[in-house]
C-alpha cells in the first residue's frame, strides 16, 4: 500500500450492500473502545477517518474503505458493549453470520485486542469466526504504551493462548497513539492483500 488514496465507500447495513468486486478485503474487528478506529486512522495516516470515540455500540454496520483503489479495509462494528439491546445484538449476529459465511469475501482478519488484558469470551468468539472461515489472522495488541514493559511478553503469551492462535497467525504489540509497530502492520497487510514478502 502506498496509501496515497483512501476513500469511504459504503456503510453496509445488510448483505445486499456487501461489496463483491473481487478486490482483497482486510477485515478489522475488535471490542468497542479497544481502539479499532484509532488503529485504522494510524494505519492510514489520517485523523478521524474512521470515527474515533463513536458512542459504543451504535451503528452496527460494516464500513468499507477503499485504499489505493486496490484493497478494502473493512471495519466491522465493535462488539461486547454491555449496554447494547438484545435486538441490536441479534442484528449484529445476523450481519456477521452472513458476512462470514459468504465464501470468498474475506481475505484476512486483523483483530484488535488490548495488550494489557486477557481476551474476552467475545474476542475468542471473533477469532473463531475468522478461523472457521479459513482466514489468516493478524492480532494487534493495542494500547501497549499503557502496558508495563515487564508484563508485555507474558500478556502476549496469554493472548496467543486464549485466542488459540494457529502457528501462522501473527501477534504483536501496537500503539495507535504512539504509532508503535505501524510499519509492521502495513507490511502484514501488504503481504495478505498483495502477497508481498514481509522480509
Ligand atoms: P474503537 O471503539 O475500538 O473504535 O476505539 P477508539 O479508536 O474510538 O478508541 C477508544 C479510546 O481509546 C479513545 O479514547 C482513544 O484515544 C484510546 N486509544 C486508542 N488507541 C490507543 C493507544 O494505542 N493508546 C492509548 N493510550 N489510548 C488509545
Amino acid at each position: 500500500m502506498n496509501l496515497s488514496k483512501a476513500e469511504f465507500i459504503i456503510s453496509a447495513a445488510s448483505p445486499k450492500d456487501f461489496i463483491r468486486d473481487g478486490l482483497p478485503q482486510i477485515v478489522f474487528a475488535g471490542r468497542s473502545n479497544v481502539g479499532k478506529s484509532s488503529v485504522i486512522n494510524c494505519l492510514l495516516n489520517r485523523r478521524n477517518f474512521a470515527r474515533v470515540g463513536n458512542s459504543p455500540g451504535k451503528t452496527a454496520n460494516i464500513n468499507y474503505f477503499l485504499i489505493d483503489e486496490t484493497v478494502y479495509i473493512v471495519d466491522l462494528p465493535g462488539y461486547g458493549y454491555a449496554k447494547v439491546s438484545e435486538a441490536e445484538k441479534a442484528r449484529w449476529g445476523r450481519l456477521m453470520e452472513s458476512y462470514f459465511t459468504q465464501s470468498g469475501l474475506i481475505t484476512a482478519g486483523v483483530m484488535i485486542v488490548d495488550s494489557r488484558h486477557k481476551p474476552t469470551a467475545d474476542d475468542v468468539a471473533m477469532a473463531d469466526w475468522f478461523k472457521q472461515a479459513g482466514c489468516p489472522l493478524v492480532v494487534v495488541a493495542n494500547k501497549s504504551d499503557k502496558a508495563k514493559k515487564s508484563e508485555l511478553d507474558a500478556s502476549l503469551e496469554l493472548i496467543r493462548n486464549t485466542l488459540d492462535l494457529r502457528d501462522d497467525d501473527v501477534l504483536f504489540s501496537f500503539s495507535a497513539e504512539k504509532k508503535i509497530n505501524r510499519d509492521l502492520l502495513v507490511r502484514h497487510i501488504d503481504r495478505l492483500a498483495y502477497g508481498e514478502d514481509t522480509n
